[in-house]
């Protein structure tokens, strides 16, 4: 993916979340924001995703050059996937009926369509014998991966995720670390938010530091250390 983040401000209310921040990326497949909380990451994320407009500033993903337009950003959020912490999968949905929902409601797709594509994305994340089953009858892990199942279900171009495992333990932080790993190497552009070092270092290929609304620094993980 390439990204042209120029000189973008964000405030709300009397908040200013982004400041300024510039961001000029020319290839990445992950890309992940980091810093400590409050530092903008996820409005970042959120700006990028197409889910919100800059007050100042413009930002460019690909050929997409996202304006408050709102026709024009729905297109592209529909072009995208989204894993949010606070957007979670309906809880009175099977892990089946949460992945084709969307590909019927946002994405237009007819049910035969949806469930084959469903079908498709329960198979490649091992979920095919969870597929019936309640989002209260599975683990957080298991969780995440059909939220993420649900958000690659239709080939995003960008896949976004913010803080995919922050309420995770370690062994299925692992489990969604590998399934990040694999999507990576099948070719799909992902941005994520995390504030996990180690996670950055083994998923990123450019690493992002965001602090007070500004980016400090964006580079390839190598020899980045557990603590900032
Ligand atoms: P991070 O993801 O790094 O924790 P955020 O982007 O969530 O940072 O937040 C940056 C700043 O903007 C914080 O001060 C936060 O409180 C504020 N902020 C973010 N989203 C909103 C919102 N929807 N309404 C009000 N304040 C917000
Ligand atoms: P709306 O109709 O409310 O404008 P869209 O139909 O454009 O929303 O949504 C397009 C995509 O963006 C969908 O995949 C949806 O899941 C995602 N999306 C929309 N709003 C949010 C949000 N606040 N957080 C996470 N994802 C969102």
């Amino acid at each position: 993916m390439k990204l042209e983040v120029d000189r973008v401000t964000k405030r709300y209310g009397a908040t200013t979340a982004l400041d300024g921040l510039s961001l000029s990326l020319t290839s990445a497949r992950v890309l992940v924001l980091i810093g400590p909380s409050g530092g903008g990451k996820s409005t970042l994320l959120r700006l990028l995703g197409g889910l919100e407009t800059a007050d100042a500033g413009t930002v460019q993903v690909n050929e997409h050059r996202l304006v408050a337009n709102a026709a024009e950003l729905q297109n592209y959020r529909r072009q995208n996937g989204f894993l949010f912490q606070q957007f979670n999968l309906f809880p009175h949905l099977s892990a089946r009926r949460n992945i084709t929902l969307p590909l019927e409601k946002v994405h237009g797709h007819p049910p035969a369509k949806a469930h084959e594509l469903a079908e498709q994305a329960l198979d490649r994340f091992g979920l095919l014998k969870h597929a019936d089953k309640l989002p209260s009858q599975l683990s957080g892990g298991q969780q995440q991966r059909v939220g993420i199942a649900r958000a690659v279900a239709f080939s995003p171009e960008i896949l976004f995720l913010d803080e995919p495992t922050s309420a995770l333990d370690p062994e299925m932080t692992a489990e969604v670390l590998e399934l990040i790993q694999e999507l990576a190497e099948a070719g799909q552009d992902i941005i994520l938010s995390t504030h996990e070092m180690g996670f950055a270092r083994a998923v990123a290929d450019q690493v992002a530091f965001i602090a007070a609304g500004k980016i400090e620094e964006c580079r390839p993980p190598a020899g980045l250390f557990d603590s900032p």
